[in-house]
């Protein structure tokens, strides 16, 4: 019977082994090459992430602890938008409120990732695309020119990670805001662009519609490195409003997913 017991045991680990060794492996892109650090490997010594909403440096978390605690760069984010239009999970403000309490939420959580500046816009939450192009690509060159950072990380224009129309415009204006700056002076513009982008055989399998989407407009990631994981799972306690996110979108809590999802991929583009 003790035989049996044990050999039931054995099993079960074995497929649950099996079955978490399978899971990992949808969060890996295995051709991408894996680095200690994107702004190691890039000797950049300052960063600037570019983004639609607070929460989005949850995507990059790695990239900039390493950034700032490894290779001793300055870390900087723009949020486009305050995150009012979000879904409260769970809804700890009146709704009216939401930007607010998202706002200081992005700051609480910059601090904590040694970020040493941000700006937080007041871009329409789901309307940026709508936002004039122009006066906000403007914006972003003014602001890239006053920092000058070596290394900018914004989403993939094509993807912007999950197809959200945000992210894709930001993508995209913080790529012009870029290249008109090349043009002007490629002395003292940004050296380097990463993309944060999805794990494809995670939106391939578990992504639907919007997986697919994603994972067929993204290229192929350049580099990979640690997510600093931990980081990420403080970082949904600190989004107190978005706290249900992960487990909402992946069945399972962020103390369970950011153990498996641990890394993150970028595609590289130097000058
Ligand atoms: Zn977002």
């Amino acid at each position: 019977m003790k035989r049996i017991v044990a050999a039931v045991v054995t099993a079960l680990i074995l497929i649950l082994g099996g079955g978490l060794f399978w899971l990992d492996s949808l969060f890996e892109e295995r051709d991408a090459k894996f680095v200690p650090s994107i702004a190691g490997e890039l000797d950049a010594k300052s960063v600037l992430a570019v983004f639609a909403h607070p929460d989005d440096e949850q995507l990059i978390t790695g990239l900039l602890i390493r950034a700032n605690k490894k290779d001793g760069a300055v870390t900087r984010i723009i949020t486009s938008t305050k995150g009012e239009a979000g879904t409260p999970l769970p809804q700890i403000s009146r709704t009216e409120e939401l930007g607010i309490i998202r706002h200081a939420e992005v700051l609480k959580n910059g601090y904590a990732l040694g970020v040493k500046e941000q700006l937080v816009w007041d871009y329409p939450d789901g309307g940026l695309a709508d936002a004039n192009y122009e006066k906000y690509v403007a914006r972003l060159k003014n602001q890239i020119s006053l920092w000058q950072p070596d290394l900018i990380v914004t989403f993939w224009p094509e993807s912007g990670f999950s197809n959200h129309a945000d992210h894709k415009r930001v993508g995209r204006a913080t790529t012009e805001a870029i290249n008109r700056l090349r043009a002007l002076n490629p002395e003292t513009a940004p050296k380097a662009i990463a993309y944060i982008l999805a794990p494809r055989p995670m939106m391939q399998k578990f992504g639907g519609e919007t997986g697919s989407i994603v994972a067929g407009n993204q290229p192929d990631p350049t580099h990979a490195m640690s997510g600093e994981g931990w980081a990420k799972i403080r970082g949904w306690d600190i989004h107190a409003s978005q706290r249900g996110y992960v487990q909402k979108n992946y069945g399972l809590p962020p103390a369970i997913v950011h153990r498996l999802y641990d890394k993150e991929h970028y595609y590289v583009q130097t000058y």
